[in-house]
């Protein structure tokens, strides 16, 4: 037994039950990834127990000799992956990363400019009720309703008229490419700040396998766990001119102690990211993605109303439209759940369903990738999604053919 289930059983069966429910299902939300086993041993060290305010050789506590090595080599990792001048590895979160660098470049009423969140925005670039919807004057742009892509006509149209500071490209959910270029000269006529939040596909960029946000935009943020497959957290990568406003806007101005084990664990997956067994896996992520679109742009499922938003994808992630099917977003999400994957429901621009229930699905293929599938696998996880959302489907066999899958690529074989 180990000293977690010694001391505290009850927590000890819920991490258990968790660790046995990822293994033998399938992940697919688009947003999670599994973490290597040496990157939650860092993230479970002795790390954690030291109070370490300030930066790598600027602290303002004794004994962070040996953090403010992690947190270099972490720092140093980062900025060699994507190229970028400077970067603070501190963010406890991607939504910390956003609101210290929106606090490094803004003042409370200035005006940005985001992507609606119906449309693929995340919360923190203007939600109404989140920080950024609060603190600033939020001009929401959006995709075509016709192509489901960014109107790069809009963002420029609204920019002009409502000159903003900052213009924020980056999304949770959109299944394209984003033209940075684009963005930077919109931001430049109009003498505002660019800053991409690559959350989502920041490994893919690390892989070399999306064009990189890096030379275009003033800041990019993003998280340390989606396609990056590392611990938690957030990151922020600036230019060096921007970096002392950034540093002070993290701490002390958003945050109190960084979690240097955390940090040590972003360095270790930093040091995977820059693999060729990586880019391997990022490349099976975004064959797995086409397959699902093909798949799920079939004769077979587009007869019962299902359909692929813009048509396809160039990322790890496939948005499913429900419109014209009888399930809903919620019906489908609980469909998957039943045969043992594991997706979220998700609006969809001009979504005739509520929010709690929608007509999308977001599915994404990062966590399967790291588990080992290959196009074959993808193949079959595709037709077996594409028949669970059919009408008549025949949810024991389906879940048969998931867990094969599962049995196949064993999660974790080590642990529990
Ligand atoms: N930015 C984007 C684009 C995201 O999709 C997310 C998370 O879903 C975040 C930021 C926030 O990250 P976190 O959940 O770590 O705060």
């Amino acid at each position: 037994n180990s000293p977690l289930h010694d001391l505290d059983p009850e927590i000890a069966a819920a991490v258990d039950a968790e660790l046995h429910r990822q293994q033998s299902t399938l992940e697919m939300i688009a947003s999670e990834n599994f973490a290597p086993v040496a990157v939650m041993e860092a993230q479970g060290s002795v790390l954690t127990n030291k109070y370490a305010e300030g930066y790598p050789g600027r602290r303002y506590y004794g004994g962070c000799e040996h953090v403010d090595v992690a947190e270099q080599i972490a720092i140093d990792r980062v900025k060699e992956l994507f190229g970028a001048e400077a970067a603070n590895v501190q963010p406890h979160s991607g939504a910390q990363a956003n609101a210290a660098a929106m606090f490094a470049l803004l003042k409370p009423g200035d005006t940005i400019l985001g992507l609606n969140l119906a449309h693929g925005g995340h919360l923190t670039h203007g939600m109404k009720i989140n920080f950024s919807g609060k603190l600033y004057n939020v001009v929401p742009y959006h995709v075509d309703i016709e192509t489901n892509r960014v109107d790069m006509a809009e963002v420029e149209r609204l920019a002009k008229e409502h000159r903003p500071q900052l213009i924020v490209a980056g999304w949770s959910a959109y299944p394209r490419q984003l033209d940075f270029a684009a963005f930077r000269r919109i931001a430049d006529e109009v003498g505002a700040y660019l800053m991409v939040d690559m959350a989502h596909f920041a490994g893919l960029v690390a892989a070399g396998l999306h064009p990189s946000p890096v030379p275009h935009a003033h800041v990019v943020t993003t998280t340390t766990h989606k396609t990056l497959g590392g611990p938690r957290g957030g990151v922020i990568l600036s230019t060096a001119e921007l970096a002392k406003k950034i540093n002070s806007a993290v701490f002390p101005g958003q945050q109190g102690g960084p979690l240097e084990h955390v940090i040590a664990a972003k360095a270790v997956a930093f040091k995977v990211a820059a693999s060729e067994e990586f880019k391997e896996r990022q490349r099976r992520t975004l064959d797995g993605a086409r397959i699902l679109a093909e798949r799920l742009t079939e004769d077979d499922v587009r007869s019962v109303g299902v359909s692929v938003l813009s048509g396809g994808t160039d990322v790890h992630l496939v948005l499913v439209d429900l419109r014209d099917s009888d399930l809903d977003g919620q019906q489908a999400e609980d469909r998957l759940h039943e045969i043992g994957i594991t997706v979220n429901r998700n609006a969809i621009p001009n979504d005739p369903r509520p929010p709690m229930v929608t007509s999308g699905l977001r599915i994404g293929t990062p966590a399967l990738a790291t588990r080992g599938f290959g196009d074959e696998e993808f193949r079959e996880v595709a037709d077996v999604i594409a028949q669970a959302l059919k009408p008549s489907y025949d949810a024991a066999a389906l879940r048969g053919r998931v867990t094969a899958l599962a049995e196949r690529f064993p999660l974790y074989p080590g642990l529990g």
